[in-house]
């Protein structure tokens, strides 16, 4: 049967019966076309407001198979999208009529425990990881929803509770396996390919198909001090200025993250705060426990918290805390800023929005930055936030279409009220498709990464990105 397949200049291209059967044939995955098994799984993302019907998708079952789909893809010059774990907020993962190679299958993780080395694999996700990694009481920094992908996050930065110490995930990463716009396979790391390992730390998935990681671990756990301080929002003012003390003098093991939303019915918050806006202070410390208590302490003391639940948790545990929050099959909408510092201003801006919030289920986090992270040069790795203390991350989140369009108003209205405070800049990972200047993503570095994208895909066959146009 023939296939009509988008192209990269949009045009439409009639792939016919036999070129098709032949990469069935060669792929140890599957091929799947719209009804097949399997078919619908595939082009499902975790933001359920992207719905795409790729005309073609490889489900890979290695390295082989993608090389074989990144070929068939140049060879008929196929709008191509690549598919981690599906995690990301612009849906880029998926495309309308096009080609997805579809690495979600690929989830092995191989630990050395003794040189303290994992390898994962590109579908993996961050469960995925932590989970292997924790048999031996090892960890990398990662994000805080386990069902994230370690692909995406990976070549965007990756940032989480560990990273004020042991720094982005990038700069964790030793090496990677990359499968470049003509098919080749190349290693990426400090000794090869340095001008590709450089690139893929912070600019996503411009330059090819990453088909291993290979990341240092470092002890961790397996019980770690982490917890959240609930305080009521009629204190939020008093509340957050002093977060703002607290969290500027953070040792960079200690981290802590502020977050605004109506309370979810969580059993430790009386009935009457259920669906009424809070001030949430999330905490973590991975060193040794009595030190940690001491260091929360004084956060502990502040006001008259509604509840206060912090103690000794899995490491794992806590990786896992807000996944029910951040469950798949929702609709999102997110905006994000980088800040230096948190402002008097930006504090009344943002207590003013959370006063309206548009749904439920939507939120405005802070989380810290710093410490390890900005201890490495703006221009080592592409990704360029290394003056950034705080991420602020707006996830409007709702169920239903007819929401649309004011939670997704709510969302930029609130977005342009805070920019005045932000640095410019902006994470890859958290920009809505097409919705940043791409020099905000990659700041100085832009002009380094198009000519590696010039070097590496002059054709630019991954363009379903953050895209560096060559
Ligand atoms: C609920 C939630 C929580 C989050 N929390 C954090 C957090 O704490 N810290 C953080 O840093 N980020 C966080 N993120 C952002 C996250 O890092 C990105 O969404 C990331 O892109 C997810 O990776 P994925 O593989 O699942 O994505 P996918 O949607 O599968 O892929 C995203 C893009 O990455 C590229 N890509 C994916 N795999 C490959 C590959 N193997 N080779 C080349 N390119 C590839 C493609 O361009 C693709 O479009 C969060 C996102 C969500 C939705």
């Amino acid at each position: 049967m023939d296939v009509n397949v988008r192209t990269t200049n949009g045009s439409v291209a009639t792939i016919s019966a036999d070129p098709l059967a032949a990469l069935g044939a060669d792929l140890r995955g599957d091929l799947l076309v719209p009804g097949s098994p399997g078919y619908d799984t595939a082009r499902t993302l975790w933001n359920a407001m992207i719905d795409r019907h790729p005309a073609l998708v490889a489900r890979c079952a290695g390295t082989a198979d993608v090389i074989r789909a990144v070929r068939f893809a140049a060879e008929h010059d196929l709008l191509v999208a690549v598919r981690g774990a599906g995690h990301n907020i612009a849906g880029n993962a998926v495309c309308e009529g096009g080609f997805l190679i579809d690495l979600s299958g690929l989830r092995a993780v191989q630990v050395d425990p003794r040189d303290q080395i994992v390898r994962v694999q590109p579908g993996a996700t961050l469960h995925d990881l932590d989970d292997e990694t924790q048999v031996y009481g090892l960890a990398t920094p990662l994000g805080i929803n386990s069902t994230t992908g370690i692909a995406g996050l990976t070549l965007g930065g990756g940032f989480g509770w560990l990273s004020r110490k042991h720094g982005l995930t990038i700069d964790n990463l030793r090496s990677a396996d990359v499968v470049t716009a003509n098919g080749e396979i190349l290693t990426a790391s400090e000794e090869q390919n340095a001008d590709l390992f450089w690139g893929i730390r912070g600019g996503g998935g411009n330059f090819g198909v990453v088909t291993s990681f290979e990341f240092d671990l470092h002890e961790v756990g397996p019980e770690i001090l982490s917890g959240l301080i609930v305080h009521p929002f009629s204190a939020a003012k008093d509340v957050l200025r002093y977060y703002r003390e607290f969290a500027a003098n953070l040792p960079d093991g200690l981290n802590v993250w502020a977050v605004l939303r109506k309370a979810p019915p969580l059993p430790f918050l009386p009935e009457a705060v259920h669906g009424t806006e809070v001030v949430i202070l999330a905490a973590f410390y991975p060193g040794e426990m009595g030190a940690g208590e001491r260091l929360l302490e004084p956060l502990r003391r502040y006001g008259k918290p509604i509840a206060d639940v912090i103690g000794p948790n899995p490491y794992t545990g806590w990786q896992t805390a807000f996944d029910p929050l951040l469950t798949p099959g929702t609709r999102n909408y997110w905006k994000s800023h980088n800040f230096v510092e948190l402002s008097d201003g930006l504090i009344d801006t943002v207590i003013d929005y959370t006063h309206r919030l548009p749904s439920d289920q939507t939120e405005i986090f802070f989380g810290r930055l710093g410490g390890a992270i900005n201890d490495v040069a703006p221009d080592a790795t592409a990704y360029p936030h290394r003056n950034a203390e705080y991420v602020m991350n707006v996830h409007a989140r709702w169920e239903d279409a007819a929401d649309d369009a004011p939670c997704i108003a709510w969302a930029r209205d609130y977005f342009n009220a805070t920019a005045p405070y932000a640095t410019g800049g902006v994470y890859v990972n958290f920009v809505p498709d097409g919705e940043a200047p791409i020099e905000a993503a990659y700041g100085p570095n832009y002009d380094r990464l198009l000519a590696l994208k010039r070097k590496y895909d002059p054709n630019n066959l991954f363009r379903l990105n953050q895209n560096i146009a060559p």
